[in-house]
């Protein structure tokens, strides 16, 4: 749908909207944004309100510091009230906004700008790239003085129906907004571990998919707040039980046909999705700094939970880090399940994308696919299959990142050294802390 800047004021005016938020994306993945009143809706239209880069994580510049928003006006959207009182303050809009130097060169630090550099680079070669998200999410209780905990309301387990808990009500309470802002929902359901719940929507191209994401992310803490309870994305906020993972269902379009479809080849697989999968196996190390970005990432990523621990790829089992889902024709694709819900939605998609597009010009065959759980090989067997290891934490994700060139190139310098240094930082930090754990496991022993 394309829309144009006259159209937007005139509905602006029409639902009485009082204010515009002006959103972009930091190199960390948060969302900012600038507000702008009803006199400055037609300035904001035109791309020309300004704001002061330097005050945003990763974004300093020594040189200039003025930045200008320019809206993608498909991204268009008047918010639904989230309480009663938000209703009575007048209706809010959101666009989201390129950045701009005033130049008017586009910023090489704007995470947006580094996926459209993908997606161009994808339709040079003829491609449509499309990707479905997984978003898991735990609701937890709130301390009386409102404090976060990480105590779950519930004891419900995967895909359970009894009404037993407050977080179905509220999963609900969350759909039901998520599809008044325009999301298509395909699937909403409880999880694997109590408290914690997937909704699922409808996979789209990679800059709107990306854009959902953080939309997404937003709305359902909005209205856990409305509840009293903390919506969370971390990866792993309860040691033992299951964590968060963002499953990325990936493929590959050529003249609105699925290009990863092959109905005469081996799995029903084109050479292009087996080389879009060789790709991603090829740079999964040097990628996962981006798609699994905290300290915390690192303790989703161990054996028995779900979450993939190996670099292999598989057409049934869901201890592989690429499963191949059955369905064929134009939804074939390729999971990714390495990601989590922490991650930059436009870096973590910018790095897959490039990860299975080197696999396609460099022609990368993925080693066979494994159909066995391979939490359960032992060390010979996974050397036998040809199965490497992860990174192990985050350090040593960051060592893989600065040691790939294809995905250095991919995020370019500006967002890698910042990307970097924002993340070095926060390794030694927690390298620096005590633990409980270590409490626990040496305060008495020496
Ligand atoms: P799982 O079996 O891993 O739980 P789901 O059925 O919950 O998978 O999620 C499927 C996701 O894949 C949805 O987001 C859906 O829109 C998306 N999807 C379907 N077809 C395609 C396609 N061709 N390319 C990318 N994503 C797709
Ligand atoms: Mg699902
Ligand atoms: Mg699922
Ligand atoms: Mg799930
Ligand atoms: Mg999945």
């Amino acid at each position: 749908m394309t829309r144009t800047a006259a159209d937007i004021l005139q509905q602006l005016h029409a639902d009485d909207v009082r204010f515009l938020r002006l959103q972009f994306s930091d190199i960390l993945g948060s969302v900012k944004n600038i507000e702008v009143p009803a006199s400055q809706f037609e300035k904001a239209l035109s791309g020309d309100v300004m704001f002061d880069g330097s005050a945003v994580q990763g974004f300093t510049r020594i040189e200039e510091s003025d930045m200008l928003l320019r809206p993608d006006l498909s991204t268009f959207l008047v918010l639904p009230p989230f309480s009663a009182a938000e209703g009575e303050r007048g209706r809010v809009a959101r666009l989201i906004c390129d950045v701009y130097l005033p130049d008017g060169t586009p910023f090489e630090g704007d995470p947006r700008f580094v996926l459209r550099r993908q997606v161009e680079r994808a339709a040079r070669m003829g491609f449509e790239f499309y990707c479905g998200p997984e978003p898991e999410f735990f609701l937890f209780e709130r301390a009386a003085n409102g404090d976060s905990t990480t105590v779950t309301h519930d004891k419900a387990g995967y895909f359970d129906l009894a009404p037993i808990d407050r977080g179905e009500r509220i999963r609900r309470e969350i759909t039901n907004k998520l599809v008044e802002m325009g999301f298509e929902i395909e699937a909403a359901h409880h999880e694997v571990a109590p408290g914690q719940h997937e909704i699922d929507f409808r996979y789209a191209d990679a800059l709107k998919t990306a854009d959902n994401i953080a939309t997404f992310k937003f709305a359902v803490k909005r209205v856990a707040l409305e509840y009293g309870l903390l919506a969370s994305f971390l990866p792993k906020p309860v040691a033992g039980i299951n964590g968060s993972g963002m499953h990325c269902h990936l493929s590959l379009f050529r003249n609105g046909q699925n290009a990863f479809y092959d109905e005469r080849a081996e799995y029903g697989l084109s050479l292009t999705a087996l080389h879009f999968i060789g790709g991603l196996l090829e740079h999964a190390p040097g990628l996962v700094a981006v798609t699994n970005p905290l300290v915390n990432s690192y303790k989703r990523l161990v054996p028995g939970f779900e979450a993939p621990i190996n670099v292999a790829w598989s057409t049934s089992n869901r201890s592989a880090m690429i499963r191949v889902p059955a369905k064929r024709g134009n939804s074939t694709r390729a999971e990714f399940r390495l990601p989590d819900p922490s991650c930059n939605p436009y870096l973590a998609l910018a790095v897959m994308l490039a990860a299975g597009l080197d696999g396609i010009e460099e022609k990368m065959e993925p080693p066979p696919a494994i159909q066995r759980n391979i939490y359960k090989m032992t060390v010979r067997e996974k050397r036998h299959h040809r199965i490497r290891e992860l990174p192990a934490n985050l350090s040593e994700a960051l060592e893989a990142l600065e040691r790939d060139e294809v995905m250095r190139e991919t995020l370019g310098e500006h967002v890698l050294s910042n990307f970097v240094q924002a993340k070095r930082a926060e390794w030694v930090a927690y390298s620096a802390a005590v633990h409980q754990w270590e409490l626990d496991q040496y305060l008495d022993l020496v």
